[in-house]
């Protein structure tokens, strides 16, 4: 019963899968296997980072979320990033109505990424007044066509392309023969399920305000300082940095896992990196992985350096990409790939082909 597929609960509940996207998937949450109430309940936890500020360190799913930072102030809380979808903002919002009761007033995306803006409705739907912060740059890359992995176009290929993975899926279940990965895959299944469900009834919410260069803002009881340094992970990244407490929130500009760069600008992002490090912070909430401290950015732009090294030498010396990719991904292995592989995703030899490609063609090529 734990295991039944979206389709099979609604079916006992009488209705009809084709009518399902006029329902509020909130609506249809309470019906659905337990577990998954259990899971939105388990979507993050809560680490205290400084006094009335918090990392929401998201838990691996099948559809990544990324982390979310939380600042409190008296007038209200301040949140960063959204997820990749509604019900994820929504079960964090449920969290932090746990340490206050005061509305959101202020939603701050770091950058357009799916799964760091696709939640902001949520937090929209519950304080009209709502205001919702990002770099000029993120505010453009969020409605032009081809930006990248993010932005209101990139939720219509999201739609066009679960049937196919949630097929997969369907297959790879009913192939799987040991337990515990069935049962894992069956997980799978349901949240692609949930997730093209609530993709289909997106309302998106953009930022009602846009910042081009670094902005203080003076909230009651806190300084929030956002800083635009220069294009990394994007060409809009926004690090939200809290002077008082020593703590800045930085997107995937500077995560716990593996760098993902098809967006990315390898060579300004060690530039931007620097110029981060010159603030006074102890404790980065990344935007995926779990908080860190400051000598997390050196080793993590030191992949950068020494990849982009790695790539020029290899490609110096005639070999291919595929030769590149091998080689590369065992020679800087020592050095990054524990540091870089300390989750189920993003992992180093899931991403290392894929980075020295992107370092290939955006760096190599390039020049
Ligand atoms: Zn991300
Ligand atoms: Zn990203």
């Amino acid at each position: 019963m734990a295991h039944w597929t979206r389709r099979q609960v609604l079916a006992q509940m009488g209705l009809a899968a084709a009518a399902v996207h006029t329902l509020d998937p909130h609506e249809i949450c309470c019906t659905m296997a337990a577990h998954a109430q259990t899971a939105d309940k388990d979507l993050f936890e809560l680490k205290k980072v400084g006094d009335g500020v918090y990392a929401a360190i998201a838990a691996p799913r099948f559809k990544t979320n990324c982390n979310a930072a939380v600042i409190l102030t008296d007038d209200g809380v301040i949140v960063v990033d959204s997820h990749s979808k509604p019900s994820a903002s929504r079960a964090l919002y449920a969290q932090i109505q746990e340490i206050s009761k005061k509305p959101v007033i202020k939603l701050v995306n770091t950058h357009f990424h799916w799964d760091h803006w696709q939640g902001n409705e949520s937090y929209a739907a519950t304080n009209p007044k709502l205001e919702i912060i990002a770099s000029q740059n993120t505010k453009d890359n969020l409605t032009k066509a081809d930006s990248g992995v993010g932005g209101v176009p990139f939720i219509e290929k999201q739609i066009a392309a679960l049937p196919a993975e949630i097929d997969q899926l369907k297959a790879d279940v009913q192939k799987e023969s040991d337990p515990a990965k069935k049962k894992n895959l069956e997980s799978n299944l349901q949240q692609a399920e949930s997730f093209l469900q609530e993709l289909k009834s997106m309302k998106p919410a953009l930022p009602t305000r846009t910042v081009s260069t670094t902005v203080t803002l003076k909230e009651h009881g806190r300084e929030i300082q956002l800083h635009v340094l220069g294009r990394a992970h994007t060409n809009g990244d926004l690090f939200i940095y809290l002077p008082k407490e020593k703590v800045v929130a930085s997107g995937d500009a500077l995560i716990d896992w593996m760098p993902f760069m098809n967006d990315g600008y390898p060579e300004d992002w060690i530039n931007t990196l620097t110029a981060l490090e010159k603030l006074d912070f102890t404790s980065i909430v990344p935007g995926h992985g779990d908080v860190r401290p400051k000598s997390h950015l050196a080793f993590f732009r030191g992949y950068f350096v020494d990849l982009i090294a790695a790539v020029k030498k290899a490609s110096t010396g005639g070999a291919t990409l595929a030769e590149m990719q091998t080689k590369v991904g065992d020679e800087l292995a020592s050095k990054y790939e524990a540091g870089m592989s300390k989750y189920p995703v993003g992992r180093y030899r899931d991403r290392v082909g894929q980075n020295v490609e992107m370092i290939y063609k955006k760096v190599v090529q390039k020049a």
